[in-house]
């Protein structure tokens, strides 16, 4: 999709159930299963949805998914169905791994590093073995000294090659990646949880990331029960909503099972709801599915 000089793609990278209580935090089910409703299991079905932003001079492609190494245990639990493996995510854009440039990973949790590396002759090497991988410095620390509660969402086998290999990048804070695209620090799901803010000619746009994983977290208190933070999402939150239905940026979530991607408008009057506008189905075809 035309998005000032850019072009923006998706790649529906997985499907894959969480538990909806775990999705939802304090929201009661009654609230949360009229727009996300639970399996036999009580878990919710989502996509892990990357972002390819193709500046014209440099191509950043946002989170890599779930990967595909996963026991047949771990698969059933997740209700994880692998819909392309790491190495062929973007040549369903019609470009190679050696083409992406640069790497943006939200935060290390598993669902979004999983496919940063793949396995080739038994051993783990970056997936994209040209592109620098963009990682803040605080949530690598982290991944390494994480609790016991926080502990189970971090494997290290998705990130130490990239560090092994040279191309992890760290980076401390609110930092352009390259011209017109910036990763943002929000906190909130982990503490240097950072988002993705690009803009080109008039139009502006964000990747959420697990600040706001689908539109059914659109609601500012609606935030999930993994989240270390709470209270600063629900900040954060309405912060970016309010900027982007004043600005109409194009928002983007990276967990949703519709469409991920649309603009956000605001009800009338102080107690106005945000609501979610999305796309229309043929906007997810790229131009390299249209060739
Ligand atoms: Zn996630």
């Amino acid at each position: 999709m035309k998005f000032g000089d850019f072009e923006l793609s998706i790649v529906r990278e997985s499907t894959l159930s969480l538990d909806g209580g775990a999705m939802f935090g304090v929201v009661p089910k009654t609230l949360w299963e009229k727009s996300s409703p639970a399996d036999e299991l009580n878990r919710v079905k989502m996509h892990c949805n990357l972002l390819l932003i193709d500046t014209g001079s440099a191509k950043v492609l946002v989170e890599t998914g779930m990967g595909d190494r996963w026991s047949a245990a771990e698969r059933e639990r997740y209700g994880l169905e692998t819909h392309v493996a790491p190495e062929d995510a973007v040549r369903e854009l019609g470009l190679s791994p050696e083409q992406i440039d640069f790497v943006i990973i939200s935060h290390l949790h598993f669902d979004h590093a999983g496919g940063a590396v793949r396995l080739l002759d038994g051993k783990l090497v970056p997936t994209y073995p040209r592109a620098r991988y963009i990682v803040q410095a605080g949530e690598w620390d982290f991944a390494f000294k994480a609790n016991a509660r926080a502990r189970a969402s971090y494997r290290p086998d998705d990130f130490v090659p990239l560090k092994e290999s040279g191309q992890l990048q760290l980076v401390e804070g609110n930092t352009e990646i390259t011209p017109g695209v910036f990763v943002r620090v929000t906190g909130g799901h982990t503490s240097h949880h950072q988002v993705v803010y690009f803009e080109s000619g008039a139009e502006k746009g964000v990747f959420f990331a697990d600040i706001m994983p689908t539109r059914s977290h659109l609601n500012p208190p609606w935030v999930m029960g993994y989240d270390h933070f709470p209270l600063t999402s629900c900040d954060v939150k309405s912060e970016y909503l309010a900027q982007a239905a004043e600005q109409n940026w194009l928002v983007v979530f990276d967990h949703e099972y519709g469409i991920p991607w649309g603009h956000i408008v605001k009800g009338e009057g102080p107690k106005g709801k945000f609501e979610f506008r999305p796309l229309p189905a043929q906007s997810l075809i790229s131009t390299a599915q249209i060739c």
